[in-house]
């Protein structure tokens, strides 16, 4: 049987596991008054969290790491200094269901679903209004890649792509190995860590036979805190490495939630020694609604410089800041000072003065 059929005859074999837990989700500020046995501030963004990480947040308590990032806060509700698109989607997207912003590679945006909604979020204020930059229309998407043969790589994010169907997602990366000169695919995803049962025998299915479509293809787990991960999802990722899935990872750094070297040294050896790479550390966002969690330049800097002295190389993940406005990601470290000077240089090698 060749690669293509495989991926036709994928079919979802673990049907109502994940999936019910997801429906049975916490949604409402009623929903988690009841499940917490407290008031939260009614904020404007919606609230997602399956139960049984509930219960996991539930048992860490209210100083934790999983309540500040999941539990809604009433700093959400200010605006002071925050952009509702922080990285700029809006300027790159190109209406299809594609954010184009580096020549090489494109964002795929094939749902706005989430397995959990994060506080933080840069995409918190998209995501709350379906806004334009997910519109559906596969047909221009595939057009468009078509059309500009420079893109090699498909990243696939969302919301969380994890959270549709293996039909569905056998159906895209078959689509998308028909064209020439798409090399690499890629997924972005936090459901490993949210709802672990998902990585079922479907999903790796279609992730190993994404490996005979594709040069390269893999999976980068969003996860920032050591307290995100228990024996299911151990057991989630062990089933990915084992299965010889190339697996990443992605951290966001988050005032009062893992803003000290040493829980990050934690997460990354730990990651490392389940064969994850770490790859991003993302320094926070100025987003609307988030900028609770942001801290300046000169902090993130004093945090991770220490990592090299604690890690080998290859478990440090890349320290990196986008750049408001669409200007797209930079290297985040100086090797010259701590101080931030007011500018970056782009991808294009400008200066870009930060406001
Ligand atoms: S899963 Fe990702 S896209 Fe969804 S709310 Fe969390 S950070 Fe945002």
């Amino acid at each position: 049987m060749g690669p293509l059929s495989l991926l036709k005859g994928i079919k979802s074999k673990k049907i109502m596991s994940w999936q019910n837990e997801f429906k049975d989700a916490l949604k409402t500020n009623e929903d988690l008054e009841k499940f917490f046995d407290q008031k939260f501030s009614k904020i404007t963004y919606p609230l997602f969290i399956p139960r049984n990480f509930a219960k996991k947040i539930l048992d860490f308590g209210p100083d934790s790491p999983l309540w500040k990032q999941f539990l809604p806060h009433e700093n959400e509700n200010l605006s002071v200094g925050g952009l509702y698109d922080p990285i700029g989607d809006r300027l790159h997207a190109k209406g299809n269901q594609l954010i184009h912003r580096y020549d090489n590679r494109v964002l795929f945006t094939p749902t706005t679903v989430c397995p959990i909604i994060c506080r933080y979020c840069f995409r918190k204020n998209e995501l709350a209004d379906k806004a334009e930059i997910f519109n559906q229309n596969f047909l221009e998407a595939k057009n468009y890649l078509r059309a500009n043969p420079e893109i090699n790589e498909v990243i696939f994010t969302g919301g969380d792509p994890l959270i549709l169907s293996n039909e569905k997602l056998a159906g895209f990366i078959q689509e998308f190995s028909e064209i020439e000169t798409i090399k690499y695919i890629r997924f972005h995803s936090r459901t490993p860590i949210i709802l672990p049962s998902r990585i079922d025998e479907g999903f790796i299915e279609i992730m190993t036979s994404a490996k005979l479509l594709f040069k390269r293809s893999m999976i980068m787990i969003h996860i920032n805190h050591l307290a995100e991960i228990d024996e299911y999802v151990e057991a989630a990722i062990n089933l990915l490495t084992e299965s010889g899935i190339e697996v990443f990872s992605q951290t966001v750094l988050l005032k009062d939630v893992n803003d000290q070297t040493e829980i990050l040294a934690a997460l990354f050896t730990h990651l490392a020694d389940l064969k994850v790479t770490p790859y991003y550390l993302h320094h926070p966002d100025q987003t609307l609604g988030a900028m609770h969690f942001t801290m300046s330049l000169e902090e993130g800097r004093r945090i991770v410089q220490p990592l090299h002295n604690q890690l080998p190389g290859w478990a440090i993940p890349q320290y990196v800041i986008d750049i408001p406005g669409g200007e797209g990601k930079v290297l985040a470290l100086n090797s010259e000072g701590f101080e931030f000077s007011g500018s970056l240089i782009n991808r294009h090698g400008k200066k870009i003065l930060l406001k």
